[in-house]
């Protein structure tokens, strides 16, 4: 089969790059192993009417106008401002850690918490090394060991399943803290979600002439049949290269959603346990559009060890193993017109917008503009 490009992938990083190379001409052809466009961030309606991200919350927030503008042209959206309470003591409190927060874990008026100045108290009463060394010792020296304690220290240990003090500090240098009552999880100027759902907006990005679409087949298995100018590769990193410099670890979620005889089962859509039971939270999916069922669904999330490739675990052999293939990848882009793209094929956490940002750098710059 001959197209001018084949892209591996039908998330939002090949759908981006087969958008705008679509538009500019060129017939595009994507493999998708699974049986279903949109990648990670996939949901559809469950018989209830509720729709469940398969593959955990998403909500799609960004600074940057281009990236809000162009997933505009594809979908409607709801204006949704996401906010997550966290279930600590036996109280749910807002997070991240803002005025309202300090001022129920200290018992103290509201309006009279000085934020500033409790946080100096606690982090002048807290033992840390500085310049921070690990993960606990940047988030002590930012908000101090009770705060830590509650809000940080459990839920690293049940997301990574390895103690703070083992995580880079890279990782925490900068804990949101508010000094207001802004309860909003995220402050970016652009926060919503997909009117019709985030498989409706992939499905609209991937509507054009040029692009065809071939569903649950692996790339691996017909890569030999497949002619194409140029390859935009957005799997696995280490699978591309056979795995030469060895496995890229990730870590993995069991999701496992019920569905309640009540109208809603939590006060927020989002709820943190870091310190009780063995999920780290609960997603409570008919907030993200407020859709209207006299029953309810919910996620429970519990981390695990291998699985579907979730979240790249940054240790340093990990990101030395990376760099090496990561001198691969140069070279393929420089002598062999194959581009890689996304969270899985540069083996680094994305979020929704940045994925699509990258995505539309590496076409304009490395392939368009050759
Ligand atoms: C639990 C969780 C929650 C998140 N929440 C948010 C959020 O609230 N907001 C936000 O902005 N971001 C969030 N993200 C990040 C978001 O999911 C990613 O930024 C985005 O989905 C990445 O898109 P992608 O195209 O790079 O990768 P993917 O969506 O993984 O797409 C890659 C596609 O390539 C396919 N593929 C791989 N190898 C092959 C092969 N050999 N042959 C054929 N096909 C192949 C895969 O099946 C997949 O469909 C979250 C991520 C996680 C894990």
């Amino acid at each position: 089969m001959k197209v001018d490009i084949v892209i591996v992938g039908a998330g939002l990083s090949g759908a981006t790059a087969a958008r705008i190379l679509a538009e500019k001409g060129y017939k595009v052809l994507i493999i998708e192993r699974l049986k279903h466009i949109a990648g990670h961030c996939y949901d559809y309606k469950n018989e209830f009417g509720i729709s469940i991200h398969k593959y955990g919350p998403h909500i799609f927030h960004t600074n940057d106008k281009e990236t809000w503008d162009f997933v505009n042209k594809f979908s409607k959206f709801r204006y949704y401002q996401h906010r997550v309470l966290s279930y600590v003591e036996g109280n749910y409190v807002p997070f991240p850690v803002n005025r309202t927060t300090l001022s129920r874990i200290f018992g103290l008026k509201p309006y009279s918490t000085d934020v500033k100045k409790i946080l100096q108290q606690e982090i002048d009463r807290s033992n840390y090394i500085k310049p921070p060394l690990n993960f606990r010792d940047a988030v002590v020296s930012q908000m101090g060991e009770k705060l830590y304690s509650l809000f940080y220290k459990n839920y690293t240990i049940k997301q990574w399943q390895t103690h703070p003090e083992n995580i880079s500090a890279d990782l925490a240098k900068r804990i949101p803290i508010r000094e207001n009552d802004d309860n909003r999880y995220f402050a970016d100027k652009y926060q919503g979600i997909p009117l019709y759902g985030y498989t409706k907006l992939v499905e609209s990005i991937l509507d054009h002439e040029n692009i065809s679409i071939l569903l649950g087949q692996d790339y691996f298995e017909i890569k030999e049949e497949l002619k194409s100018d140029i390859l935009i590769y957005t799997g696995e990193l280490d699978r591309y290269f056979n795995y030469k410099y060895g496995k890229l670890e990730y870590r993995s979620l069991d999701l496992k959603i019920e569905t309640y005889e009540k109208e809603y089962f939590q006060q927020a859509a989002v709820i943190n346990y870091p310190n009780d039971y063995d999920w780290t939270r609960i997603t409570e999916f008919k907030y993200f559009l407020d859709e209207k069922s006299s029953k309810t669904s919910v996620c429970f999330e519990y981390p695990k060890a291998s699985g579907e490739p979730y979240y790249i675990v940054m240790t340093k052999e990990n990101i030395q193993k990376r760099d090496l293939y990561l001198q691969e990848v140069k070279r393929c882009e420089e002598m062999d017109n194959v581009f890689f793209i996304g969270r899985l094929a540069e083996y680094r956490y994305y979020n929704m917008d940045q994925v699509i940002k990258a995505a539309v750098d590496k076409v304009n710059k490395n392939i368009l503009s050759k």
